[in-house]
């Protein structure tokens, strides 16, 4: 469990132990103990120990709203919240996870896993879409706990490794907002990442985040053969400029590469790093039974892509109006 303020691993060194035991002794209370560990926390920290983050306020209920696990087809399965979307793929040698939520998500994602009959401590591979604080917050927690890998694209390792803080959008730095994660392999586009006999392919997917990733595979179900597409989507954060990003000079010519990327891929069954962005609740309502069809969407993924590049489109025209004036 991250405090958020400073987290802290067994092995305090032994002053620190005596200097804190003798604050809560003088001064018992809760307040006090609670200014006893955030007196550790500014400590050096011994290695191997967690990296201390500050913890911003989770404002969008959405995120933490719990939403029912369930079966999408074959071996990939929801263990998302309700807009939060993570993704479980069983295989017979460990499972892989795309994505967790924010903060304390590994609970949620554990539980999720629990009502699918599914062991979390089974989690091999950890893979994420983008690396924003609302899908990596608790990928260094889940790491610990499974001791599972994590891989990720090199655009966003950056990012991953140092909690958040050289987030493109503040070249000043944006502080270390999450835990930092350590990447075990680096992928780059076209890549193939292997677990029990199934075998994803990284699509790198530019412009939400610089390493921004989509992964295709394919999962059976009743004797056939689908294949299913987890796509980043190529939205465009509140504030981001396509045209003044200094912080990432070709943001516009990668959106742009990314939604004729994007077009030119299809799958029988598609999802996305948020519920929302796959139309989750018009395809799946709380205490549906599995149904392999629900999820066989492919016009609605042409239509969403679609709809994504328009935003961009008619963004990118506002700015070169703006430019001209
Ligand atoms: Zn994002």
């Amino acid at each position: 469990m991250n405090t958020g303020i400073a987290a802290v691993s067994d092995g305090v060194a032994q002053g620190r132990d005596e200097l804190v035991h003798a604050a809560v002794k003088r001064y018992a209370g809760w307040s006090v103990q609670v200014m006893a560990w955030l007196a550790i926390g500014l400590l050096a920290l011994p290695a191997g120990a967690q990296v201390s983050f500050e913890r911003r306020p989770v404002t969008n209920e959405a995120w933490l709203q719990p939403f029912p696990a369930h079966r999408i087809i074959g071996d990939v399965y929801y263990v998302g919240t309700y807009d939060l979307a993570a993704f479980l793929i069983t295989t017979p040698a460990g499972h892989i996870l795309i994505n967790t939520g924010v903060y304390d998500s590994a609970d949620m994602i554990r539980t999720s896993m629990e009502t699918l009959g599914f062991d979390f401590d089974d989690i091999e591979i950890v893979l994420t879409t983008q690396a924003h604080w609302d899908h990596v917050a608790d990928i260094a927690e889940i790491k610990r706990r499974t001791g599972a890998r994590f891989f990720a694209h090199e655009g966003d390792v950056p990012v991953l490794e140092d909690g958040g803080n050289t987030d493109f959008r503040f070249p000043e730095g944006r502080g270390v907002i999450f835990e930092p994660v350590t990447v075990d392999r680096v992928l780059q586009h076209g890549d193939t990442i292997e677990l029990g006999g199934t075998v994803l392919t990284l699509h790198h997917h530019p412009g939400h985040t610089k390493g921004a990733s989509s992964f295709t595979f394919d999962t059976e179900d009743g004797g056939r053969t689908y294949s299913v597409l987890v796509v980043n989507m190529a939205s465009i954060n509140a504030g981001v400029e396509l045209l003044n990003s200094p912080g990432y000079p070709e943001i516009a010519a990668d959106y742009a590469a990314t939604f004729a990327a994007q077009k030119a891929l299809s799958a029988d069954v598609w999802v996305s790093s948020h519920g929302r962005h796959f139309d989750l609740y018009d395809k799946f309502t709380p205490g549906d039974s599995y149904d392999p069809q629900r999820f066989i969407d492919p016009q609605g993924y042409r239509a969403k892509i679609e709809e994504y590049e328009q935003l961009y489109l008619t963004q990118l025209e506002a700015e070169r109006a703006q430019q001209t004036h």
